[in-house]
């Protein structure tokens, strides 16, 4: 496949980096994890299409064959699309695959195991790509202009992302994220100094909802984050 690919294929590809620069300027407004965000949107549009258009589709409906359905999380988003014949459709495939399955009932092997859920794939390839992208749009002044003060990466893609740097994107990176890093664990330590019994008498300052700021920032979401989402 990688042998005969097309020059147009490039442009598309060029142009779908483009459209990814803008996302991640656009994203770099908000409050949540860039890419975090990016990928969520791409995997609600996905379920979107498939209702939409796929639910018939054999490539799609041996997909979620082979991995009996989606996982307990992509199965959330699936039933929040609230299409009851699509999902009437799909669940009676899935429903003759397991009975089907039952009767050939062979002792466990490796050909026997659940294969990935299709979404859990698609996110994962989705992540590398866009904190591929990121990373390497951090060399360019424009996103780091929009990123100063703005760096909002949830741990797990902030490490993703600075994997992926070059050595400045790596040096800009550090500079945006590492003082408040410090300030945070500084302002942990400091919560569990006072809740000792002998300086609790000195009562909470900042410190006092730095466990708070710390889960946040690890997850890569606002409290508002969380209640839009659901
Ligand atoms: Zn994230
Ligand atoms: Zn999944």
């Amino acid at each position: 496949m990688r042998a005969c690919r097309k020059p147009a294929s490039r442009r598309a590809r060029a142009a779908d980096r483009h459209i990814l620069f803008h996302e991640l300027l656009d994203c770099l407004k908000g409050t949540e994890c860039p890419v975090c965000r990016l990928v969520r949107q791409r995997m609600q549009s996905r379920m979107a299409a498939l209702f939409r258009e796929l639910v018939n589709d054999p490539p799609t409906r041996a997909r979620l064959r082979a991995a009996l359905g989606f996982c307990p999380r992509h199965t959330r988003e699936a039933l929040r699309q609230g299409d009851a014949l699509g999902l009437s459709i799909l669940y009676a495939d899935l429903m003759a695959e397991l009975l089907a399955r039952l009767h050939n009932a062979a002792p466990a092997s490796a050909a026997s195991r659940r294969p990935a859920c299709p979404e859990c794939g698609a996110e994962q390839a989705d992540t590398a790509e866009i904190a591929e992208a990121f990373a390497a749009y951090l060399a360019e002044p424009e996103m780091q202009d929009a990123s100063r003060g703005n760096l909002r990466l949830c741990g797990v893609h902030l490490l993703t992302v600075m994997q992926a740097a070059t050595p400045e994107a790596r040096t800009f990176i550090l500079g945006q994220v590492e003082p408040a890093l410090q300030s945070l664990l500084k302002d942990l330590s400091e919560f569990i100094r006072k809740s000792d019994a002998r300086f609790r008498h000195e009562g909470f300052g900042a410190e006092g909802d730095a466990y708070l700021r710390a889960a946040r920032y690890l997850t890569g979401t606002s409290d508002e984050d969380r209640h839009s989402d659901g």
